[in-house]
């Protein structure tokens, strides 16, 4: 008798224990990502730069429901449609853009051409962009063409055609391994990078603006050979590098002639915050001996002959 009484108290401990732990388990599923997040050192370290200076959350805000995790979503999403739509826009009417009287970014810019190298023709694939060189602001890339719409751009995008040829070779064989994605951002004018780095600047300062937002001139994408990858639920933010995309374009990208520009803990040689979703376009070879040299891109370009004016 006395021997059972135990033997209950004991099932009746055991399934009181099995109950906490059923409910810990469930109130774990509950928590928001966020909190779990905390409990991975690393997920926080990585969170000061992405969640404070998305690169372009102008396209991240776009239409991405998902992310209203993002702070900035909210405010984000009422100026981002007239921006995109812009776009489009400016290239049929880019022809008038030289008949406009000169705007007074253009006076400052050529003010502190002084202090660049001005690079004498974009079209070099090679050409050497960072903070320290400089396109011109009317230049503009040669044999533009329309990314096709199963690539899933959120407003039309343009590449130079040889970097949309080997953008659509990445694209197959990333899809042969399962991988699928779509394209944030392609080509960019100087005046639309020009009017995202000021906001930016209004926003951030320009010293912290810049760490993650080129000036007019000096981004990559005005060569219309570079492109930001996504279609995760971390698009922009340093957690992309860990997505199953973000790891296949590290691994495979070069092979298609695609170079990631800003890798993890380089900011103080490219002099920029770690970019694991923004790749070049170089060519094959050159994305094959740049990835062997273990270089960063900027320092892998400055060995190539460059053309300043
Ligand atoms: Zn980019």
């Amino acid at each position: 008798m006395r021997k059972k009484r135990r033997k209950n108290k004991a099932v009746f401990a055991l399934m009181v224990i099995a109950l906490l732990f059923m409910g810990a388990f469930f109130l774990w599923l509950d928590l928001p990502e966020q909190v779990r997040s905390y409990f991975d050192l690393s997920a926080i370290e990585e969170e000061y730069d992405t969640e404070v200076f998305p690169e372009e959350p102008f396209e991240d805000a776009a239409k991405e429901a998902q992310e209203v995790n993002d702070p900035f979503a909210e405010t984000e999403k009422k100026e981002t449609p007239e921006k995109d739509l812009d776009e489009p826009k400016e290239m049929d009417e880019q022809e008038n853009l030289e008949d406009q009287p000169l705007e007074p970014s253009e006076n400052e810019m050529a003010g502190s051409y002084n202090d660049f190298k001005v690079i004498a023709d974009g079209d070099y694939y090679l050409a050497l962009v960072t903070k320290e060189t400089t396109l011109k602001s009317n230049y503009k890339p040669t044999g533009l063409e329309a990314l096709p719409s199963y690539m899933n751009p959120s407003y039309p995008m343009w590449l130079r055609w040889e970097a949309l040829e080997h953008l659509e070779k990445l694209w197959a064989a990333a899809k042969e391994d399962g991988i699928l994605f779509s394209i944030r951002s392609a080509y960019r004018s100087y005046e639309t990078q020009e009017q995202i780095f000021k906001d930016f600047v209004s926003q951030y300062g320009e010293e912290e603006a810049n760490r993650f937002s080129a000036r007019p001139g000096q981004s990559e994408h005005q060569l219309g050979t570079t492109v930001d990858f996504g279609g995760t639920e971390v698009d922009f933010k340093t957690q992309f590098g860990q997505t199953p995309l973000g790891r296949w374009l590290a691994q495979n990208a070069h092979h298609y002639g695609f170079a990631k520009s800003y890798p993890q803990g380089k900011e103080h040689i490219t002099g920029y915050i770690y970019e694991p979703w923004h790749f070049r376009y170089i060519g094959v070879s050159q994305a094959r001996q740049w990835k062997q040299s273990g270089l960063t891109l900027n320092q892998y370009l400055e060995q190539q002959p460059q053309e300043f004016e």
